[in-house]
């Protein structure tokens, strides 16, 4: 039986972050399982239900092997939403090992910890942000679906500080959400909108995990 505190955990890989401003970066990812929205666009549907309950301490083991078979100084916790376990073990002993971390998150849920990068990405309906990430995300995905307009865009600028970029990243790279992507950046520069960048999945195109 695994040792308290638990954790669900849907799959611990070494691989590259293909999201975002960390795109390129050697990063182990922790996926935990849960989510609280349900994206019909999500690419990580297997993590919303099931998955395996491990302990932090199995965790940090798992993280471990994972270094040997490709260092990696940084550690991404996403899922599903990472924010809905309490994760603040697992962040603690992350950092006792000198490991950095990012989480991949909804935005809709906030816990106290020592993590190095934020990264916020706002789902529809309501596209919520819980305040107190507004300030210390480092970026802000914004996907680009059927469902994004422009007001929204417009919104999430106007919600987040000048100096955090928002980055337009094409549901599964997909030709009609990259044409979207582009029809969205020109229209925010044509509105006085700055700090908002195209973007891809990196991952998918190098047929990485
Ligand atoms: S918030 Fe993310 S993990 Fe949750 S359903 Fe939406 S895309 Fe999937």
């Amino acid at each position: 039986m695994p040792q308290p505190p638990i954790l669900k955990v849907s799959e611990i890989f070494a691989s590259v972050q293909g999201e975002g401003l960390r795109q390129g970066e050697p990063t182990i990812f922790v996926r935990l399982i849960g989510c609280n929205l349900r994206c019909n666009f999500c690419d990580t549907k297997y993590a919303w239900e099931g998955g395996d309950d491990i302990s932090v301490q199995q965790v940090i083991e798992q993280v471990k092997q994972q270094h040997k078979e490709f260092p990696a100084n940084w550690v991404c916790i996403t899922g599903g939403e990472p924010l809905l376990q309490d994760i603040r073990e697992l962040a603690q002993k992350l950092k006792e090992k000198d490991l950095k971390i990012q989480i991949e998150t909804n935005g809709t849920r906030f816990q106290k910890l020592p993590v190095d990068w934020y990264s916020v990405s706002p789902k529809p309906d309501n596209y919520f942000v819980h305040p107190e990430l507004i300030r210390i995300t480092r970026e802000v995905k914004l996907v680009v679906t059927e469902e994004l307009d422009f007001d929204v865009v417009r919104k999430i600028r106007q919600k987040f500080p000048l100096a955090t970029p928002i980055l337009l990243q094409p549901e599964s790279n997909k030709d009609k959400f990259r044409q979207k992507g582009i029809k969205l950046l020109k229209n925010a520069a044509e509105d006085g909108l700055k700090n908002l960048r195209l973007s891809l999945q990196l991952h998918k195109i190098y047929g990485l995990q």
